[in-house]
């Protein structure tokens, strides 16, 4: 199986423009979550249909994160927001490699690429 290398995973103004959007979705469903922070029980997630199908899949997954630290969520949220304005989203604020697109896809608030996301954790303990 060939990987194809990309040498330049810079996201279009589209794509941002689409993950912009989606952060501001995160943002709110985390802000509601912390709202009604009833006993954070919820053995399964949400059945609602107040998600869009296209994003459901992707949003279950950051479902997990929202759950369990919506505030920490929230602030991740806005700092992306802030890096979106400031024009320096998508790279690592760490090594300012750019972060796969693909992370960025399924964790739009990312801060760091892979590899530092686990350096940090260890350090983190
Ligand atoms: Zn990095």
């Amino acid at each position: 199986m060939a990987i194809k290398k990309t040498t330049k995973d810079a996201l279009t103004a589209t794509e941002l423009k689409e993950i912009k959007k989606h952060l501001l979705t995160l943002k709110e469903e985390a802000a509601a979550r912390l709202k009604d922070k009833k006993d954070m029980d919820m053995p399964e997630a949400e059945v609602g249909d107040d998600i869009d199908n296209a994003t459901r899949s992707l949003d279950k997954e950051i479902l997990f994160e929202l759950s369990g630290n919506a505030h920490n969520t929230i602030e991740q949220i806005e700092a992306a927001l802030r890096k979106m304005d400031k024009g320096i989203y998508g790279t690592c604020e760490i090594c300012r490699q750019p972060i796969p697109k693909k992370r960025i896809k399924a964790l739009p608030f990312a801060r760091y690429c892979i590899n530092c996301q686990h350096s940090t954790e260890h350090s983190h303990g």
